[in-house]
């Protein structure tokens, strides 16, 4: 038994939190290799280490004088080394990096030292292997993260180490120029590795207990989901759920390891499952309800439209040629809207219409602003009927008006178009309707 497990910013956050970790990591001999992130924040008003970084290295990029915000960054780690007792110092590893931003290596390089440090420290505390993903997390020369050529490296890298901690969310290019992933990229890190190592399971450490049912921000006190597959999350993370970075799935998923979301500040609580397929069957029909705001629709009609072969692909071609991707396209006999994300569409909006109007010379064009959109999803609504019927029953029992509805043939989820106002409300109708009096 092997387990990867990666520590968020907040379980990192302070000393307190260090020895919260470290407890864990003891706890479990089959925890091998650890993939920390930079410290986060500690409360409500604190600024994560990270952002403290990229606003340094601005200063200093702006030939500012940087050195007092750095201090700061290094007060950081020093009092999370102080509170841990440790005999050890960053001291020559901060005169690299201020003598690095004072030559503008970069706001990648910058932004990467918030895990660099923290793994250094990690791995004196437990006495694990340290090791740089620069050396081994490979970017290439345009920057994309270069997935077989890591697992290679990585896979013989560990194959000689038993015990080690590498840092989140970077890499490098051959040359060893760092490249950072998106911002909170150490969960792909952490995937990375579970890969490269055959990890039995992916130990995800954050501050909840795992994925929830619905957006906490909406829902007071949202049931956890206990086990969730790769395809239901990536379906609530894109529609807005934000347990896990969006593209933390694919390495593991190829290798079909499971990840466990779990707790630093409850490391009792199971937290959740995320697998390729179970046949656990869920607690409720659904499995979780996400969304967004902020959606746009262009409805085009035309009579005849129906028989008109190649309509679709002209009114989308409209959108492809100013690089606007589409979320969803549902149509009528005569009539058919392109739903889009308003911020994307906004700054293109006359040149779409312009050319749709060109290509297809509709009857009536117009855009609808102001739309959200949620996702009810959940592998269990395949086998049961009248899940739709049920939604549909709550929102119009919380007089919501549906705008949009849109059902894949996986049966996997449900989409659901609706104004911007009713989207907190919907939310809720639907997870009372599911969770709270399970229907
Ligand atoms: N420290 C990085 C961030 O704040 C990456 C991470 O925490 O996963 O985005």
């Amino acid at each position: 038994m092997k387990k990867v497990v990666k520590f968020g910013g907040s379980s990192l956050a302070s000393a307190t939190q260090f020895a919260k970790v470290g407890d864990i990591i003891r706890a479990d001999e089959t925890r091998v290799y650890v993939v920390p992130s930079a410290p986060g924040k500690r409360n409500n008003k604190d600024t994560k280490v990270t952002d403290m970084l990229y606003a340094c290295y601005a200063a200093a990029e702006a030939d500012e004088d940087f050195t007092p915000q750095l201090k700061k960054i290094k007060e950081r780690y020093d009092s999370i080394i102080n509170g841990l007792h440790l005999n050890m110092s960053l001291d020559a590893e901060f005169k690299e990096i201020k003598e690095r931003f004072a030559n503008h290596e970069g706001s990648m390089y910058a932004a990467s030292r918030g895990e660099y440090l923290n793994g250094k420290i990690m791995a004196y505390y437990l006495g694990y292997e340290f090791i740089d993903p620069a050396e081994v997390i490979r970017f290439n020369d345009e920057g994309e993260y270069e997935a077989e050529l890591t697992n290679q490296i990585l896979r013989n890298k560990l194959s000689g180490i038993d015990r080690a901690v590498i840092p989140g969310f970077f890499g490098a290019k051959e040359s060893g120029e760092i490249v950072t992933f998106s911002r909170g990229g150490s969960d792909i890190t952490g995937s990375i590795v579970a890969r490269a190592a055959h990890a039995d399971v992916y130990e995800n450490w954050t501050d909840v207990s795992g994925v929830m049912v619905a957006d906490p921000r909406i829902v007071k006190n949202p049931a956890t989901i206990s086990v969730i597959t790769y395809k239901e999350l990536r379906e609530l993370s894109y529609m807005g759920a934000s347990v896990l970075h969006e593209d933390a799935v694919f390495p593991v998923r190829r290798a079909n390891i499971p990840i466990n979301i779990k707790n630093t500040n409850a490391p009792e609580d199971p937290g959740t499952m995320i697998v390729g397929s179970t046949c656990h069957k869920p607690e409720y029909t659904i499995t979780g309800v996400a969304g967004r705001k902020g959606f746009v629709a262009v409805n085009v009609d035309k009579d005849m439209m129906n028989s008109e072969v190649g309509f679709g692909r002209k009114v989308l071609s409209a959108f492809e040629e100013n690089n606007i991707s589409f979320e969803h396209m549902p149509s009528g006999i005569d009539t058919m809207t392109v739903m889009v994300h308003q911020e994307e569409f906004e700054g293109k909006e006359q040149q779409v219409l312009a050319a749709i109007q060109r290509y297809t010379h509709p009857d009536v064009l117009d855009v609808e602003s102001g739309l959200a959109l949620i996702a009810v999803v959940g592998r269990g609504m395949r086998s049961n009927r009248g899940t739709a019927g049920r939604i549909f029953s709550a929102l119009a029992h919380a007089k919501i008006n549906v705008r949009m509805i849109d059902q894949g043939s996986s049966e996997l989820n449900i989409i659901i178009g609706v104004s911007n106002d009713d989207f907190e409300i919907a939310i809720r109708a639907i997870y009372d309707i599911f969770v709270e009096t399970r229907l």
